[in-house]
């Protein structure tokens, strides 16, 4: 017969909308880059970016949250392969 554990107990998550709270920004390598000339305003990557890092304003797409982005590059990658408004480079320091 199996031996009986006593398992911690888990994360408790108690309140709705706190991810936003949690600072991403810091996990960053990699930081996104806007040719606002080149720039669409599809929102192709404010619908993709899984830490809503988009910026979008009058419906334009004006920049990124550095707060919360963490530089995965999903933004770079799904924006259209016509436009290409989107580019990483290396965090500096
Ligand atoms: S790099 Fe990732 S987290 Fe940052 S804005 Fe683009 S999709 Fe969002
Ligand atoms: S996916 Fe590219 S073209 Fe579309 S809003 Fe984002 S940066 Fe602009």
């Amino acid at each position: 017969m199996a031996e009986k554990k006593n398992l911690p107990i888990g994360g408790v998550i108690t309140e709705a909308g706190t991810a936003h709270e949690y600072v991403t920004g810091g996990w960053r390598k990699l930081k996104p880059l806007l040719d606002k000339g080149k720039c669409t305003n599809c929102l192709i990557c404010w619908v993709m970016c899984p830490d809503s890092a988009i910026v979008v304003q009058d419906g334009k797409m004006i920049g990124f949250d550095m707060e919360h982005c963490k530089g995965c590059g999903i933004c770079a990658e799904e924006c259209p392969d016509k436009v290409k408004a989107i580019k990483m480079e290396e965090e500096a320091g």
